[in-house]
C-alpha cells in the first residue's frame, strides 16, 4: 500500500494533500513558498493564460501584510493592538469586522477554548519565535506569575468588539495590554481568500492548496477522480495515518502538538494554549483534523477542539455541522460518522 502512495505528489504540511498527475490537455502547475510562518504548497489545473501560481501565493502574503499580522505595522491587527489602553474606539475595515464577528461566535460556542485575543500569552511564550519545530537550548518556559499576568490581559472580552450597527461601522476598544492574535484562523482565512479568487477565474478547473496544516480542495482533477488529502501521524509527522477522499470545495485543518513546539529539561511545550490556564492545552489529544465549509471554520474549530478535548470537541463540531478526526495521546483515532465515511487508514 505504501508503495502505491509513492506515485502521488505529496503536499507537505501537517495534513498532506496527494494528487494524481496526468492532465489530459489541461496545464498543471505546482508551487511552494513560505508565508504566515509556514509552508505553502499548491497544485492548480488551468487553461493556458489564466491564473499564475505567483498570484495565488501573493494573496496569502497580502492577507498577512494588510490584515492579520500582529507584528507588521502595515497590518490592521497590529495597528488595532497599538490602540490598546488609549480609550479610543478604532473603526474596523469590513474584512476584519467580518472575521471578528465569526471569531466572536466561535469564542462563545467553544466557551472560550478558542480565543482570538490571546496575544499577551502567545507573545510571552514567544510562539512565533519557535517556527520550524524543535528549538533546543535557548528556550526557558515563562514563570507562573508572568503567565498569570499575561492571562489577566488576555481574552476577547478585553477587546470590546462592537459589530456594525446601522450606519455605525464595527469597532474595537482594546484595554491596556490587550492584543489580538489571529494565528489560529490565519491559514484557513488565506484558503477562504484563495477560493474566492479561484472562483473568479474560469480558466481554473481544479486546485489543491495547503497553508501549513490547512488544505483547500477546489473543482475537479482533469481525470475526474476525487482529491486525496493525507492526515499526518502525530508520532511521525512525515508519514500519514490515513487519507481523506474529498470532493472540491472542502476545507480541512489539523491542529496538533507536533506542529510547533519547544523542549526544556525534557518537557515539551506546544503552541496551542489553554486560555483557562495559560499553559499548552493538555486535553488528552495529539491532534484534531476538522472538515468544514470554510477555512475560517475548519481552522478555528480544530484549534478549539484541541483545547476542549474529544467529548466537548465532538459536541462543538456537531453544532457547526462539521466533521472531525481526533487522535488521542495513546494513538486511538475517533471520528464523527461523516469523517469515517471519508477516511481510509494507511495499512
Ligand atoms: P492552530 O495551529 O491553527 O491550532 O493555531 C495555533 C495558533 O493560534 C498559535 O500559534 C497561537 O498563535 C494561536 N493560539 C494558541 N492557542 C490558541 C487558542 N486557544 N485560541 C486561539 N488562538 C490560539
Ligand atoms: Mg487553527
Amino acid at each position: 500500500m505504501k508503495r502505491f502512495f509513492r506515485v502521488f505528489v505529496r503536499l507537505l504540511g501537517c495534513a498532506q494533500a496527494l494528487l494524481l498527475c496526468g492532465c489530459g490537455g489541461t496545464r498543471e502547475f505546482t508551487g511552494a513558498d513560505t508565508a504566515m510562518g509556514t509552508v505553502v504548497r499548491l497544485t492548480v489545473f488551468a487553461e493556458e493564460g489564466g491564473t499564475q501560481k505567483e498570484e495565488i501565493l501573493a494573496l496569502i502574503k497580502e492577507l498577512e501584510e494588510d490584515t492579520l499580522s500582529w507584528r507588521l505595522e502595515t497590518a490592521e491587527v497590529c495597528r488595532v493592538n497599538r490602540t490598546a489602553g488609549s480609550g479610543e474606539r478604532a473603526e474596523l475595515s469590513d474584512a476584519l469586522a467580518g472575521i471578528l464577528e465569526q471569531c466572536a461566535e466561535l469564542t462563545k460556542d467553544s466557551e472560550g477554548a478558542f480565543d482570538p485575543a490571546l496575544g499577551p500569552l502567545t507573545q510571552l511564550w514567544d510562539i512565533d519565535g519557535w517556527a520550524g519545530g524543535r528549538r533546543t537550548g535557548a528556550f526557558r518556559a515563562p514563570e507562573e506569575r508572568d503567565i498569570a499576568e499575561a492571562l489577566s490581559r488576555s481574552g476577547f472580552a478585553r477587546i470590546h468588539f462592537k459589530p456594525p450597527f446601522g450606519e455605525e461601522p464595527a469597532s474595537v476598544c482594546p484595554e491596556e495590554g490587550a492584543a489580538l492574535d489571529l494565528g489560529a484562523v490565519g491559514k484557513g482565512l488565506a484558503l477562504d481568500r484563495i477560493r474566492e479568487y479561484l472562483e473568479t477565474d474560469k480558466t481554473v478547473t481544479g486546485a489543491v492548496v495547503s497553508v501549513g496544516g490547512s488544505v483547500l480542495t477546489y473543482g475537479k482533477k482533469p481525470d475526474g477522480a476525487p482529491w486525496k488529502v493525507g492526515v499526518a501521524d502525530p508520532e511521525n509527522p512525515s508519514e500519514n495515518l490515513g487519507v481523506l477522499t474529498l470532493d472540491g470545495g472542502a476545507f480541512v485543518s489539523t491542529s496538533g502538538d507536533y506542529e510547533r513546539f519547544v523542549e526544556e529539561g525534557g518537557v515539551r511545550y506546544h503552541h496551542i494554549l489553554d486560555p483557562g490556564t495559560g499553559f499548552p492545552a493538555d486535553s488528552g489529544l495529539r491532534s484534531v483534523t476538522v472538515l468544514a465549509d470554510s477555512g475560517l471554520l475548519s481552522d478555528g474549530l480544530s484549534t478549539a477542539c484541541f483545547v476542549l478535548g474529544r467529548e466537548k470537541g465532538m459536541e462543538l463540531v456537531e453544532r457547526y455541522g462539521a466533521e472531525a478526526l481526533f487522535v488521542e495521546q495513546d494513538g486511538a483515532i475517533l471520528m464523527t460518522p461523516g469523517m469515517k465515511a471519508l477516511f481510509r487508514k494507511t495499512q
